[in-house]
């Protein structure tokens, strides 16, 4: 059983004001395996206090102070790797292959932040004025429970190379990878106050930072719904505000694209992460003609598809997180066949042979229509939907008939045509025919999928503010 009992203030481990418990699960199992003591709003003041002290100098650091933090970052956080992945397999539940990558992950982003800063311009010119990026104060960033370890280091590293400094406030259900991230930050040895880790509860610690007038910068990564609530309560002080929110991506089946290659492309972004994913393919827009043969292919496919035990290299689908999150998948389920749609894999219940732990059938439904609530909302686990269209533009329709727009997929052997579909999808990114990611790029959504892009100069520039200075040269 691990208790962690300390939040990260000043530079220092600490105890925290709060008094609350909160209980760690492994959703493999559904035992705790841990306990964390939750900060209150009186450790948010004091961590966004120690920031705004940090400011005054950090502010001042130079390029290259910056940089040799992002390195020393890196590598103490990369001198954890292991350790982070089995937190993340024990915690989180991720296959082991997908932890893997997830640790990684959570390293890389601080010497992508550190490639940006290298060569980024603070000072350009604009006509007769000189303009200077300059920091824009203590940041407040805000993460969720389904990449903990990654979206604390990007946003931070964003955040440090722009001249921020910050105060985290992490899901308080993924205590134990924090931990582990915390004490490699402090390895690291930065000046104190410059970032702070307060874990606690939303509506008291994040709520506390997403108000605080001596917050000048929101990075927020979660749910649409607490988003909406977050820019509420930073209109009072006008925070610059970024919010990466929820998605209900579109898979765009050309007719052109071969079914072996895309049917396994398709589930694989739909069941990524478990399906635990913003940015999962949780609708797959497929011609009416070709549906029968996509079906029979998914049917195949997902034969070979393994939910369980997420230590089995075998595996590719872990547990949902928590009770919470597995009774709405279900729930999901149970929707998706009231409102008539056809269950070709899946369904309600754990997997077979499966008697514990927070497992779900990979589930994909057919004869699924747009309007239907199974492809409007975000589920957030391993249910996926096919949908058919007639023609490129009822695909295209069909796609962008959605509140959200944060990734799509095209797949098809043409990638003139692909190019040509994804000019016309509303979403902050379109993966043709993969799913790779590109650090250099902008991530962020379209519509209420968010606000703001992170990553690259997109993503550093979201931490400053420009100044235009005349009559100095
Ligand atoms: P969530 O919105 O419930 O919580 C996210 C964070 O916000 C947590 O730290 C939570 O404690 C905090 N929070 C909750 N209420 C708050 C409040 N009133 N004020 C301030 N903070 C508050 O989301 P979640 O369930 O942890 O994560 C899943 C969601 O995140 C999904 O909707 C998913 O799509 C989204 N997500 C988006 C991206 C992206 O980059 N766009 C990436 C990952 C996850």
């Amino acid at each position: 059983m691990q208790i962690i009992d300390k939040i990260y203030l000043d530079g220092a481990f600490v105890e925290p004001h709060g008094t609350e418990w909160f209980d760690l699960f492994n959703p493999a199992t559904e035992q705790v395996t841990g306990r964390v003591r939750l900060a209150d709003a009186v450790d948010a003041a004091r961590a966004v206090e120690a920031a705004r002290r940090a400011f005054t100098t950090f502010s001042r650091s130079s390029r290259h102070d910056r940089l040799d933090m992002l390195q020393r970052m890196h590598r103490a956080l990369a001198a954890r790797e292991a350790d982070l992945t089995e937190a993340i397999v024990e915690e989180y539940g991720a296959p082991a292959s997908r932890a893997q990558w997830m640790a990684r992950h959570a390293s890389d982003v601080l010497l992508d932040a550190a490639s940006v800063l290298q060569d980024y311009p603070f000072t350009r010119r604009a006509g007769s004025a000189e303009v200077i990026m300059q920091p824009l104060g203590v940041a407040g960033l805000i993460t969720p429970w389904n990449n903990d370890a990654g979206f604390i280091a990007g946003k931070l590293a964003a955040a440090l190379a722009a001249g921020c400094t910050a105060v985290i406030k992490p899901s308080e259900m993924s205590a134990m990878q924090t931990r582990i991230v915390t004490e490699a930050l402090h390895a690291a040895e930065l000046p104190a106050g410059v970032f702070n880790i307060v874990t606690g509860r939303g509506e008291t610690v994040g709520a506390a930072i997403a108000t605080h007038p001596d917050v000048a910068k929101l990075s927020f990564t979660g749910s649409t719904a607490v988003g909406k609530s977050i820019l509420r309560g930073a209109a009072e002080t006008l925070k610059r505000t970024t919010l990466e929110l929820g998605g209900k991506s579109p898979v765009l089946v050309l007719d052109d694209a071969n079914l072996e290659e895309a049917v396994p492309l398709a589930l694989q972004a739909g069941f990524m992460n478990s399906g635990q994913a913003c940015i999962a393919g949780t609708r797959i827009l497929v011609p009416a003609a070709a549906l029968r043969a996509f079906e029979a292919h998914v049917v195949k496919a997902i034969a070979e598809i393994r939910a369980g035990d997420p230590r089995d290299a075998a595996t590719s689908i872990g547990p949902m997180v928590s009770q919470k999150q597995w009774d709405r998948v279900q729930r999901y389920i149970r929707i998706g066949l009231e409102e008539g749609a056809r269950l070709i894999a899946g369904g309600v219940g754990r997997p077979e042979g499966i008697d514990a732990g927070w497992f779900v059938r990979p589930t994909v439904f057919s004869d699924v229509t747009n309007d239907m609530t199974i492809a409007r909302e975000e589920i957030f686990g391993p249910v996926l939907s096919i949908i058919a269209y007639h023609d490129i533009d009822d695909a295209i329709r069909i796609a962008n008939d959605t509140a959200y727009g944060l990734q799509a997929y095209v797949l098809s052997s043409n990638i003139a045509r692909a190019h040509d579909v994804a000019l016309q999808i509303e979403a902050g990114r379109v993966l043709v025919n993969t799913l790779r990611h590109e650090p250099a790029a902008p991530f962020g959504g379209f519509k209420q999928s968010g606000i703001g892009r992170e990553y690259g100069t997109f993503g550093l520039e979201a931490f400053m503010e420009p100044k235009s200075l005349l009559g100095v040269a």
